[in-house]
């Protein structure tokens, strides 16, 4: 799908509002995030306009896979960072606000207070984590 009116991050792909950018390439853009989690907080955006990372191209998502991690490394190098997560937020229900596809890379720090856990559940039973492999392994359609 190409560029969108109402989309900020096809706004930012297209020159039409700012951004502090780290890297670009024929596919794929990454800046820095407006409001970071830390500072080096960034994000990578397919140059093509989807909602959902289900229905991006593959070229566009292995770019964006194997930029992360030398994105990453030069932030971790630029930041002194100690690590890294890499998270996108796919759905409304899983946070994403932005409706343009984007993966973030967010630097960390030892203490630095972000968080991101959540308590654990408990399936019933081996059969019942079985059963929903099954039901998920005949619902992939092609990889
Ligand atoms: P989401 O919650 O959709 O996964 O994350 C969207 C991210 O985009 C947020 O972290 C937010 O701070 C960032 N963001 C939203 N609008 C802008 C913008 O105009 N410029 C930049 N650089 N980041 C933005
Ligand atoms: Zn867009």
């Amino acid at each position: 799908m190409p560029y969108v009116d109402d989309c900020v991050f096809c706004k930012i792909l297209q020159k039409q509002i700012p951004s502090v950018s780290v890297y670009e390439d024929e596919l794929i853009l990454a800046f820095l995030d407006i409001a970071p989690f830390n500072f080096g907080h960034a994000l990578i955006v397919p140059k093509d306009h989807h909602h959902s990372c289900t229905t991006l191209g593959d070229d566009y998502l292995a770019r964006m896979m194997q930029a992360a991690p030398r994105i990453a490394a030069a932030i971790m190098r630029a930041t002194e960072a100690e690590g890294f997560n890499l998270f996108l937020n796919n759905g409304s229900v899983a946070g994403q606000v932005v409706p343009h596809v984007h993966l973030h890379i967010l630097p960390r720090f030892a203490n630095d207070g972000v968080l991101m856990t959540a308590s654990t559940r408990k399936y019933d039973s081996t059969q019942a984590m079985t059963d929903l492999a099954e039901k998920i392994k005949q619902r992939i359609t092609h990889v």
